[in-house]
């Protein structure tokens, strides 16, 4: 028992030395989509799914000047919408899920943006991984961000065995700062794109690789060859 919890107070302690160096590595962190309020941020990360958010910050440019509320999506004919957002493909679902969410929005919170998760994951197309973008970026909430970067890194650097978001969630909750999630999650983005990316992590120029167990395992030494 005081083994795990020494062992848990060191991965802290680690923990908040990685957000330290990646947040002096990466000192313009932030979320990497153009949005101006919650509703244009619960579009775009709608939009997000599969795609880049260079490319989503390119149409929602147009997109936010002619959608204004949730009833333009909604009034919208589907065929419209669709034109309009296909650059960030899978158009016909996201358009679909879109106009949903829209709708809910407009007969269960009137048009607003709700501000707790529980009622974020309530409306279509909003996982556990957009509601903690809207509370973070919107309602000043910190919420741990879970997408592809913070896997593969947060399992790199051992605060994680799992895969499945809502247990690696579980796991970040315990050991990540409380009071830097948000920028936490953001700095995984930047890092994953600069240096621990999926196939070929830069480790010799990371600035946490002393605080990282992966250069030294066997997968580590691999790729290093
Ligand atoms: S040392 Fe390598 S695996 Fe660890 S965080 Fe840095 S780049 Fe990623």
């Amino acid at each position: 028992m005081a083994k795990t919890a020494l062992t848990l107070e060191a991965q802290r302690g680690r923990a908040r030395q990685v957000f330290e160096r990646l947040r002096a590595a990466y000192p313009d962190l932030r979320c990497t989509l153009d949005f101006n309020g919650p509703l244009e941020l619960l579009i775009a990360t709608i939009l997000a799914a599969q795609c880049t958010d260079a490319r989503v910050n390119i149409v929602t440019k147009n997109l936010f000047r002619k959608y204004r509320k949730p009833a333009d999506y909604v009034n919208a004919p589907i065929e419209e919408l669709q034109e309009d957002i296909r650059p960030c493909g899978f158009y016909r679902s996201k358009a679909r899920s879109i106009v949903n969410t829209c709708a809910k929005l407009i007969d269960r919170f009137d048009g607003v943006v709700p501000g707790t998760i529980e009622e974020l994951l309530s409306l279509d197309g909003v996982g556990r991984k957009t509601a903690n973008v809207i509370l973070g970026e919107c309602f000043g909430m910190q919420g741990i961000i879970v997408d592809t970067h913070c896997t593969r890194i947060n399992r790199r650097l051992g605060f994680t065995k799992h895969a499945d978001p809502v247990k690696i969630e579980r796991d970040l909750m315990k050991v990540w700062p409380e009071d830097h999630w948000t920028l936490f999650s953001h700095a995984m983005v930047f890092h994953g794109r600069a240096v621990c990316t999926a196939r070929a992590p830069r480790c010799s120029q990371c600035p946490v690789a002393d605080l990282c167990p992966f250069p030294s395992s066997k997968e580590g030494k691999r790729i290093a060859k």
